[in-house]
């Protein structure tokens, strides 16, 4: 499906929309009892969303970027855990459109994902490492059998979301025993192909739904279910971009939604008062205005994902790194700032739990976004790519 035909094609957000709807009936209480979002996940299974991005041949719709993006931003604007486990699946599944294409398992595996809508969820933060993603300290053991080759893998994976939930996990490692930390591959591996000890438990701030205990993951499987190609090239090519994107997609999604209580309360309070708008839509105006802001920059970034997708030369380049951490960067940070002037517009009533203006799920949730790789690491790693790379100056795309 095109970019342009989502706007068109009623069916896609209408889907999304009949997610988000069971997703929004049940956010609080997934929020309270940090509880995996069934309701909404198997309505995501029932809409048949878990494969969209799938190539038709393959089963799936071809769904875009851009087209994933928008449906992150529906679902969080109703739960953001729901929306962010749509979002982490999806990322996972754009590794196997990208890159699966050279393994027949890659392909036989996206055909049954899109058949039985499995979901796929990602272990890459590992103990010891934190979230440098792109080192490991596990490494994958390959058994050279007669009857074919199988892998092994031993991982402290300190984070996996929905991790008992997931039909299947993607993992890193290193490639083998005397890898170097970066030199990595993803394998996936099935249900029953793994065990899952719980080591660490997700009683968080926000994104309760999300599940991401810690597990010490052990897992066997045939080594053709470990991608051929490095996962240095996966992280650059499609997992950094899908990464950042959806991510703010849903980001988007809560303060949207609290943009829109913000002005559900100014539009209530100027009607008692006869017409007379509140103090505080003042900061409902200051709010759309980032609001579009945000738009505008996740706007930008799928364009520049769109184009630079078809060549890697371009995908591994720099300036492509420096523009996706920069939306990131801008997502994560901009969100709190509109969510706190929706609160100071509801006031008391945004503060309140349990009101049609509360916000403070919301504020809780978006905190994770600083986190979800920290923001002082990509700062980091785009401070140390300034030292040569030219800053982009110029407002042709
Ligand atoms: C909702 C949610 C869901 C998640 N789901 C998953 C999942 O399914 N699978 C998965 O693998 N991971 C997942 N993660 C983990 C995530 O993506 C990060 O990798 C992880 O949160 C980072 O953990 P950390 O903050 O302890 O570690 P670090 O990234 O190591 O950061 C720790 C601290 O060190 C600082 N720091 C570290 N390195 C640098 C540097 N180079 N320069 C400056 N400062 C630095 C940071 O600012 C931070 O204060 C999830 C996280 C969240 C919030």
């Amino acid at each position: 499906m095109s970019l342009a035909a989502l706007a068109t094609d009623i069916s896609l957000s209408t889907r999304a929309r009949r997610v988000a709807a069971v997703a929004a009936e049940f956010a609080d209480a997934v929020d309270r009892e940090a509880r995996f979002p069934r309701e909404a996940v198997d309505a995501m299974k029932a809409e048949r969303l878990l494969g969209l991005q799938i190539p038709a041949r393959f089963g799936g719709e071809g769904a875009t970027t851009q087209d994933l993006a928008e449906i992150c931003s529906i679902l969080g604007q109703a739960c953001a855990a729901s929306a962010m486990i749509f979002a982490m699946h999806q990322i996972k599944v754009s590794s196997l459109v990208e890159h699966g294409e050279e393994s027949a398992w890659h392909i036989d595996f996206m055909r049954e994902l899109a058949a039985r809508q499995l979901l796929v969820a990602s272990a890459t933060t590992e103990g010891g490492i934190g979230g440098n993603m792109r080192n490991s300290i596990c490494a994958i053991e390959i058994l050279r059998n007669l009857d074919g080759d199988t892998c092994r893998l031993n991982k402290d994976a300190t984070v996996i979301s929905y991790g008992t939930h997931a039909d299947a996990i993607m993992i890193t490692s290193r490639s083998h025993e005397n890898a170097a930390p970066s030199d990595q591959v993803m394998t996936v591996f099935r249900k029953g192909q793994y065990t899952l000890e719980r080591t660490v438990t997700w009683d968080t701030l926000g994104m309760r739904g999300t599940c991401s205990d810690g597990f010490l993951f052990v897992g066997e499987a045939p080594a053709v279910q470990v991608f051929p190609k490095p996962f240095a090239e996966i992280a650059a090519q499609s997992m950094l971009a899908n990464s950042h994107l959806l991510w703010s997609g849903v980001w988007f999604g809560i303060a949207a939604d609290a943009v829109a209580r913000a002005q559900a309360f100014v539009r209530a309070a100027a009607r008692k008062s006869g017409g007379t708008p509140p103090p505080g839509a003042l900061r409902l105006a200051e709010a759309s205005n980032l609001l579009q802001m945000l738009k505008a920059n996740i706007l930008s970034g799928l364009r520049t994902y769109d184009e630079a997708r078809n060549d890697p030369d371009q995908l591994s380049s720099m300036a492509f790194s420096l523009a996706m951490n920069n939306i990131k960067l801008a997502s994560s940070e901009t969100i709190l700032t509109i969510i706190n002037q929706a609160m100071i517009v509801c006031g008391i009533m945004g503060y309140k739990n349990g009101t049609p203006y509360s916000l403070g799920r919301h504020l809780r949730d978006a905190h994770s976004a600083q986190l979800m790789i920290s923001n002082d690491r990509i700062l980091a790693n785009t401070s140390t790519m300034l030292l040569v790379q030219k800053p982009d100056t110029s407002l042709l795309g």
